[in-house]
């Protein structure tokens, strides 16, 4: 299986000479497996560049989505594939408090937006599998779900093909205030994964401000990784004040740790091979 990264930012775009390296668009994850099937994770800016790539197959495209917080379903509408006839497209919505499986297409209504969703002229297709029978065969994927600690809620997913295993895991705070999710839940959930990708958005100086926000340390997520003997850790929803000075700072802290997990700060166009 490969895992190519299409955003790796949080919350918001961040354009310019300062996120070069690491990266300026928002969620976007695509697992391709061996066979060429394919499953795309969230749908935030970096799905538009996915798209580009994506107009020159044929095949059902299947998009399984986090939550509709804009950064992670904001690209959709500059997603080509929606714009072509005899494309099917499956989105496969997440349950976020409140419940709105069809925000993804809802965000281009009225002033928001040129697009009127009946211009999409590809056939949309919202799936709703039973998840109380996990797991969920979506495109030859086995997927498995859990409430993720977050404003809104929404899902993490544990991905498996080829013998592999891949853990996506954002917008997630761990330790949270009323935790939907335990640590030691987590741990179960993410156990010996090959490869965690988990929001490491904020950093011990946004503490104790931004306690309750929904995202997690770059400490924890390592902690995480470690206690749950993953094979490597892909760092992920870079916060926008982040720039690719203080990402290379952090990569180089993580080095002297010594880990045993390979950990490390994942980058837009970054692809990794199971
Ligand atoms: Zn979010």
């Amino acid at each position: 299986m490969k895992v190519r990264f299409y955003g790796t930012r949080g919350s918001c775009p961040t354009p310019g000479p300062n996120t070069v390296k690491y990266g300026g668009n928002t969620a976007c994850v695509l697992l391709t497996a061996n066979n060429g099937s394919k499953l795309i994770l969230d749908a935030g800016t970096g799905i538009r560049i996915l798209g580009n790539e994506l107009i020159h197959q044929q095949s059902d495209i299947h998009l399984l989505v986090t939550h509709n917080h804009y950064d992670h379903i904001q690209g959709f509408p500059f997603f080509k594939p929606i714009y072509q006839a005899g494309r099917h497209v499956h989105i496969y919505p997440a349950i976020t408090e409140p419940n709105n499986p069809y925000a993804i297409v809802e965000q281009m209504q009225g002033s928001y937006s040129p697009i009127e969703i009946e211009m999409l002229v590809a056939e949309l297709e919202f799936q709703f599998p039973d998840w109380a029978r996990q797991p969920v065969m979506i495109n030859g994927f086995r997927v498995y779900r859990q409430k993720m600690n977050h404003p809104n809620a929404g899902m993490a997913y544990l991905i498996e093909c080829d013998t592999k295993r891949v853990a996506y895991v954002t917008d997630n705070e761990l330790h949270a205030p009323n935790a939907a999710t335990s640590t030691s839940d987590w741990q179960s959930f993410v156990n010996q994964v090959d490869l965690l990708i988990h929001d490491g958005q904020y950093i011990e100086a946004d503490f104790p401000h931004k306690l309750g926000w929904g995202h997690s340390l770059i400490s924890e997520c390592i902690n995480l990784a470690e206690q749950a003997q993953a094979k490597n850790l892909a760092i992920y929803s870079h916060d926008p004040q982040r720039t690719d000075s203080d990402l290379d700072n952090w990569q180089q802290k993580i080095n002297a740790l010594r880990l045993t997990v390979n950990a490390f700060i994942s980058f837009e166009g970054q692809e990794v091979v199971l």
